[in-house]
């Protein structure tokens, strides 16, 4: 069940939630198949728009068969899990990068770090944390268009040239680690995390607002 999932119309991908809640209640009830019209009179959605929304997922009903709820349970629940999870790069396996990677983020949300780049031959071609690194010459090469969102934990003289390729690369949002401001596109979203300045910011309100 191979389906490219970026073919699928928007105006389908939204129905899929109802689709599978209720075919989660028929699996459950012990149903085996469903036919297209038995569905639309349960979702409100007219029967040609359900065998269209349908074949997208590779599911083709049979005449007198109608559509078989195990495959189309199992296509549901790999495609919306799988929408929930957004998948991160991170640029930049020093001290900082490699401490992300062996704790990436999959405890506490559905984001995860799923590959990364440096430019260490050390690094390149190894694992850390599951997460394999790729040297940033091969960025275009390997970036995969699902990974919209990048860590950058490289020296700041480098930031400015990495966003601009990683944008021009799609990525829509950066979690910027390094003390660089970043200039991009108004459309490009940038949170700024300098560890440094945090530090020095709370230690200085600890010393002149004690008891705040
Ligand atoms: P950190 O700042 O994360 O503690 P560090 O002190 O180990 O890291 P830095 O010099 O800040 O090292 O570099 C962070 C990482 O970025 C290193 O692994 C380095 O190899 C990598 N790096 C340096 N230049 C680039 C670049 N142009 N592209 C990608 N990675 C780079």
């Amino acid at each position: 069940m191979n389906i490219d999932q970026s073919k699928i119309p928007q105006a389908t991908a939204k129905r899929l939630p109802l689709y599978y809640r209720f075919l989660k209640n028929l699996h459950s009830s012990g149903k085996q198949r469903v036919s297209s019209a038995e569905l639309s009179d349960a979702v409100k959605v007219d029967s040609a728009t359900i065998r269209r929304d349908f074949s997208y997922f590779g599911a083709l009903g049979k005449k007198g068969y109608g559509y078989n709820v195990n495959y189309l349970l199992s296509f549901f629940r790999k495609t919306l899990d799988q929408d929930e999870i957004t998948k991160v790069g991170l640029i930049g396996v020093g001290n900082l990068g490699t401490a992300f990677l062996h704790y990436n983020f999959t405890k506490n949300n559905n984001t995860v770090i799923s590959i990364a780049f440096d430019v260490d031959e050390n690094k390149i071609g190894t694992e850390i944390g599951g997460v394999v690194v790729y040297h940033l010459d091969e960025l275009e090469q390997h970036l995969p268009e699902d990974v919209t969102v990048a860590i950058l934990t490289v020296p700041a003289h480098v930031a400015q040239s990495i966003t601009d390729r990683l944008i021009a690369k799609g990525i829509k949002g950066i979690l910027n680690f390094t003390p660089a401001r970043l200039n991009v596109p108004d459309e490009i979203r940038i949170h700024h995390i300098d560890l440094a300045v945090e530090l020095q910011s709370l230690v200085y309100f600890l010393k002149h607002y004690p008891n705040e």
